[in-house]
C-alpha cells in the first residue's frame, strides 16, 4: 500500500517549488511594464524611497501607469495563455479512460454536508444540485473506510489540518459496480475527474493522466492563485 504520509509531503514540497518558481515568472512579467523613470527629478510630493509594484503612488506618478498596464496584461493576455494550458491539459484527458473501478461512485467527499449541499444548490451552484441529487451522505466515517480503505485513507491523509471532510456514497450504483442509470448520470460523473488536480483512487484509470499532467496543472494553479493576489494589493 502507497505510504499517503509521504505523499502528502511530496506534493506540499511540489507545489512549494512551483509556486516558487511561478512567484518569480510572475515578478518578471511585471518587471518588463516597469516605466525608465527616474524619481531623483520628479516634482511630484512624494515619500516613496523604492518605487515598487505595491507602491502607493501619488496621482501622474508614471509608476501608476506599471500598475496598471502590468495588472492588465496578467489580467488579460496571461491569463488567456494559461487557459490554452488548462485546455490541453484536459485535451490530453481523452488518452485515458475510467477502467470501471467503481470507487469515484463508492466513495465521494465535500467539504460541505447535505443541507449546506441543497442550500447551495437552491442558490443555484450546478456541482451542488448534481452531487445531491445521487450521493448519499454515509452513516459514519468508519463505513466510508470500511468500503473503500485506500480511498478513504488517501483523501484522510492528504487533508489539511483541521480540515472537515463528509464522506459520501452514490445509491445508482449497481452490485455489478456498474452505474444503474448510466444514460441519466449528471455530469460531474461524465467528467469526472473534473480537474488534473483532484485526488483519485489509485485504481483510477485517470491516474496515469494525474501523474502526467500534475506538475503542469500545479503551475497553472500556482500562476492563477498569484494573479489573483496581485488584483488584490493592487486592483
Ligand atoms: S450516477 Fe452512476 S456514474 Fe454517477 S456516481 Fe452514481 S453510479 Fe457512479
Ligand atoms: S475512479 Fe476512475 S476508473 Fe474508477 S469508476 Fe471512477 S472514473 Fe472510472
Amino acid at each position: 500500500m502507497a505510504d499517503y504520509g509521504s505523499e502528502s509531503e511530496r506534493m506540499e514540497a511540489l507545489y512549494k517549488e512551483i509556486f516558487t518558481e511561478a512567484a518569480q515568472a510572475i515578478r518578471n512579467e511585471i518587471d518588463k511594464f516597469k516605466p525608465e523613470h527616474n524619481c531623483k527629478f520628479c516634482t511630484i510630493p512624494c515619500d516613496i524611497q523604492k518605487p515598487d509594484i505595491f507602491s502607493v503612488f501619488p496621482p501622474g506618478c508614471p509608476y501608476g501607469a506599471w500598475q496598471i498596464k502590468a495588472l492588465s496584461y496578467l489580467t488579460n493576455e496571461y491569463r488567456a495563455k494559461l487557459r490554452v494550458t488548462k485546455k490541453a491539459i484536459m485535451e490530453k484527458k481523452k488518452e485515458y479512460s475510467c477502467t470501471k473501478c467503481g470507487n469515484c461512485c463508492k466513495l465521494a467527499v465535500s467539504g460541505f454536508n447535505p443541507t449546506q449541499l441543497k442550500q447551495r444548490a437552491l442558490r443555484g451552484d450546478k456541482y451542488a444540485r448534481e452531487f445531491s441529487s445521487i450521493y448519499v451522505p454515509y452513516e459514519s466515517e468508519e463505513m466510508a473506510e470500511a468500503i473503500c480503505p485506500e480511498f478513504y485513507n488517501k483523501l484522510k491523509d492528504l487533508m489539511d489540518e483541521g480540515e472537515r471532510l463528509y464522506f459520501y456514497y452514490c445509491s445508482k450504483l449497481g452490485a455489478d459496480n456498474l452505474c444503474s442509470d448510466y444514460e441519466n448520470r449528471p455530469d460531474i460523473c461524465k467528467d469526472f475527474p473534473l480537474t488534473a488536480l483532484k485526488v483519485l483512487p489509485d485504481t483510477c484509470g485517470y491516474m496515469p493522466w494525474h501523474d502526467a499532467v500534475e506538475r503542469q496543472a500545479m503551475s497553472v494553479k500556482a500562476r492563477e492563485d498569484l494573479i489573483a493576489f496581485y488584483k488584490d494589493k493592487i486592483g
